[in-house]
């Protein structure tokens, strides 16, 4: 989509420190990280936000949900300990409106 950042990160057209791609899939360091461990899982076809996901999508949200869990694990988060949280959101929310389903992998509060 036209100027979304994440469709432009998720195809190489915006710099960013991607730490895991797959054919639907892209992870990056936050752009402006909240933690010592922050990453944004986006899939890389556009869709509005968590509230646009329905059964058709089943698949691709278990696979970023996995992703998510491989991911916490090799950034060095004891997951049974202090553990992280996965944040996403639909519609605008404070500044972070962006309007491209992303999830937030965090190792602290926020
Ligand atoms: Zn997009």
């Amino acid at each position: 989509v036209t100027n979304c950042v994440f469709c432009a990160i998720a195809a190489g057209n915006e710099p960013a420190v991607i730490v895991y791609r797959d054919d639907n899939l892209v992870a990056f360091t936050a752009l402006e990280p909240e933690a010592p461990v922050h990453l944004i899982l986006v899939p890389r076809r556009h869709i509005p936000s968590v509230d646009a996901l329905g059964p058709e999508h089943a698949a691709l949200w278990m696979d970023l949900l996995q992703v998510a869990q491989r991911l916490a694990r090799s950034s060095g988060i004891n997951v049974e300990g202090e553990g992280y949280q996965l944040l996403t959101h639909a519609g605008r929310h404070g500044t972070r409106a962006f309007p491209h389903l992303h999830v937030h992998l965090l190792d602290g509060d926020r």
